[in-house]
């Protein structure tokens, strides 16, 4: 990967040997392979024994868990926050392994629609609860950075399951939860209803 990199560099017009850029190649392999560590993780032994049986159904939150996550089209950051909750039949997830959770997917070249199922159908998988919801909202440095249209470098992704998806009540009682605290000043004005990085270029 190193000589790869050293290549790039050298496409890009800069002199890889450059006393600055001597180390570089060395420190993007390394970022890079953390950026993308959760290819490697096993979602099981993420969730190793937390998973509990336990008389409980209402509504568990976790709101405001922080990702970073890198877009598959330009390989630019993707960053936010994640908010999820989902009604337990009879297991739920020891609450400390929900943000480990969105790490295994943030940690991949990722697309935000794509990273909100994932996080929400493996919460499905391992505990079939009787609904789960995701929300992610994003800046993508692919937008902001490249100077496209300011309003399209938020997006706000959710995937509604069971039910979150039949029942209107529970779902805005999810969406009225997220809304108190932790929202970007003006993200939710701004948010577009699709995904930001869609474009070809
Ligand atoms: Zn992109």
């Amino acid at each position: 990967m190193q000589d790869l990199i050293r290549q790039l560099l050298a496409e890009l017009g800069e002199d890889p040997s450059r006393e600055g850029l001597l180390d570089t190649p060395k420190r993007v392999e390394k970022a890079l392979k953390f950026l993308t560590s959760g290819y490697d993780a096993d979602i099981d032994r993420v969730l190793n024994d937390a998973l509990f049986t336990v008389d409980y159904s209402e509504m568990v939150i976790v709101k405001d868990i922080d990702f970073y996550s890198l877009c598959e089209h330009h390989l630019l950051p993707f960053f936010g926050k994640c908010h999820i909750a989902y009604i337990p039949a009879d297991r739920v997830i020891g609450l400390s392994k929900i943000p480990r959770l969105v790490d295994v997917f943030s940690r991949r070249l990722q697309i935000q629609e794509r990273l909100t199922n994932q996080i929400a159908d493996t919460i499905r998988d391992k505990i079939t609860p009787l609904g789960v919801a995701v929300v992610m909202e994003a800046t993508h440095l692919c937008m902001s950075m490249r100077g496209v249209e300011k309003q399209n470098s938020f997006a706000v992704t959710s995937a509604m399951q069971g039910v979150f998806r039949n029942n209107a009540r529970t779902r805005m009682e999810f969406l009225e939860l997220i809304k108190l605290r932790g929202a970007v000043p003006g993200l939710r004005d701004t948010a577009s209803a699709g995904l930001a990085c869609v474009a070809e270029d």
